[in-house]
Formats: structure tokens, C-alpha cells, sequence
């Protein structure tokens, strides 16, 4: 497969195209960017992490049926995935409150929910990213009715899975945020998982201490996001080695691994 050129830049990945019309190259960046772009870094060894680790969640979320993006992952940073038309709505997921929920609605931070709660978000950053109802979702025709039916179907599956992987290593899934797009298969469209789900776009917390082991350590200055990465990989047993990989050390470890194959 030949890379070819930039077609779209984001905060934190890049998307090449390739000389399949169907296939892009999704590569993972350094860049950590919040507060609608307001605060922004570069923390070396994130994009190889996130490619990891979801590679692995996109992988196991194929094995339980759950149609993606995802074709493979090429190196540390690169990842071959299908060209879909994105929905332009942000699907949040949450199991505990926490983040924007707990200052809109004054909820204590850390708050069980009942039920998940599937939150919408217009993907704008210009405008902020949003809160919206469903109603703006179908009058605006961003999605049909038939896609919004599905993809709370997709997403209340993807929660149950990813909440029991994660509590099997030791984490709470405490809220997380998903993308669709859609895509023609065998004539038909259809609506398919895409983007990346990592510590980048999910809160995860160590389930005995609470620990903050996502993007919330760059956005409240915790220091650590790599270590804390890091030790996300390893329990998903995507990392073997040693405790405490830094950043070079994960760089290391890919291409040894990539060389031995
Ligand atoms: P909140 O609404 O509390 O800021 O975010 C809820 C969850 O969705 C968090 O896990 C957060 O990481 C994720 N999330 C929401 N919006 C974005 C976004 O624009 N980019 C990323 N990477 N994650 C987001």
C-alpha cells in the first residue's frame, strides 16, 4: 500500500491518503491539546501508546461484532482504516459523573449513575463542541433517526464490553467518547465505529485509588500522562515489559518488536 498525501490534520492525529480509494492512514501525533485548543503540548511516546491501545479495543470490539474502522495497524504510529463519511456528533458515554457533567448540573464528581448516559455534542470546535439534544440531531439532518436507533444500540454494547475489560484489569470505565461514520457496504450504507478510543478520549480510574490514568492528567497538570499510559497498555496486556516505560522506552520496544516479526 502507497501513502499519499495529507488530506485532513486534527489535533491529534493526521489522515494520508492511500492508493486504495476505500483505505486512509490514520497516524497518531504527539500533540495533546484541551480546553478547545486553548491549552496545548507535546508529550513524546502518546501517539505510540494511543495507536496501541486502540488498536486492541477497536480489535476486541471487531471480535464481538462491532463493525469499525479499523483494517490494521502498520507501525507505532500508523494505522490503516476505512474512509467513512463522519457524523458530525460527538457521542459521550457515562457511567460516573465526572468532567463537564459535574460543573453544568453541579453533580458531585465521582457520582455512580443508575443507567449509562449517552450525551451529544455538535462537532464544532469553532463553537465549542456543543451540548445537544436528539431532536437538533434529526433537525438538522446530521443523522436520520434509523442511524441515531443504531448507533445507541452500538454504543450501549460497546460500553457493557469495554466497562468488563477494563474492570478485569483493575480500571473504571468512568465516561468515554465515540464517533460513527457512515460507509457503503455492498451498496448499503451503513453506520461503523471510527476514530480512536484511548485514554485520550475515555476517563479512566484505578479502581482501588481512584487514580487518574487518562487525559485529565494533562488537562489538571497531574504530570505523568505517560507513565499512567503506559500502565494502561500493560494491564491490557499490550505491554509486557518492565514497570515504568518511559516515552523512548515505548518507542523502543515497537521497533524492536516490529523487527523481529
Ligand atoms: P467531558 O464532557 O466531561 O469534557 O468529556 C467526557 C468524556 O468524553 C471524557 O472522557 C473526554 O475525554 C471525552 N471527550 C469529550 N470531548 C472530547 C474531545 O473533543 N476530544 C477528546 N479526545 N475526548 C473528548
Amino acid at each position: 500500500m502507497k501513502k499519499g498525501k495529507k488530506l485532513y490534520e486534527g489535533k491529534a492525529k493526521i489522515i494520508y491518503a492511500t492508493n486504495d480509494k476505500g483505505l486512509v492512514i490514520q497516524y497518531f501525533k504527539d500533540d495533546a491539546t484541551a480546553f478547545n485548543n486553548q491549552k496545548k503540548s507535546v508529550i513524546e511516546g502518546k501517539g505510540v501508546l494511543n495507536n496501541r491501545i486502540s488498536e486492541h479495543i477497536l480489535s476486541n470490539l471487531s471480535q464481538i461484532g462491532i463493525k469499525n474502522h479499523l483494517v490494521k495497524r502498520l507501525n507505532m504510529r500508523e494505522q490503516v482504516i476505512k474512509l467513512v463519511e463522519i457524523i458530525p456528533i460527538e457521542f459521550i458515554v457515562r457511567n460516573v459523573a465526572s468532567g463537564s457533567i459535574t460543573k453544568r448540573l453541579g453533580i458531585e464528581d465521582g457520582t455512580v449513575l443508575k443507567e449509562p448516559l449517552i450525551e451529544y455534542c455538535l462537532k464544532d470546535d469553532k463553537l465549542g463542541d456543543p451540548l445537544i439534544a436528539e431532536e437538533h440531531i434529526l433537525a438538522f439532518e446530521w443523522a436520520t433517526k434509523k442511524e441515531v436507533e443504531k448507533v445507541k444500540k452500538m454504543i450501549l454494547r460497546i460500553n457493557d464490553f469495554m466497562i468488563g475489560m477494563f474492570r478485569g484489569v483493575g480500571i473504571k470505565l468512568i465516561d468515554f467518547k465515540l464517533e460513527f461514520g457512515r460507509l457503503k457496504i455492498n451498496g448499503k450504507d451503513e453506520v461503523i465505529l471510527a476514530d480512536e478510543i484511548s485514554p485520550d478520549t475515555c476517563r479512566l480510574w484505578d479502581s482501588i485509588t481512584d487514580k487518574k490514568l487518562d487525559k485529565d492528567r494533562f488537562r489538571k497538570n497531574l504530570g505523568d500522562l505517560i507513565p499512567a499510559y503506559t500502565e494502561v497498555a500493560k494491564r491490557l496486556g499490550i505491554l509486557h515489559e518492565q514497570s515504568n516505560v518511559s516515552a523512548v522506552n515505548v518507542t523502543k520496544l515497537s521497533s524492536v518488536k516490529r523487527k523481529r516479526k
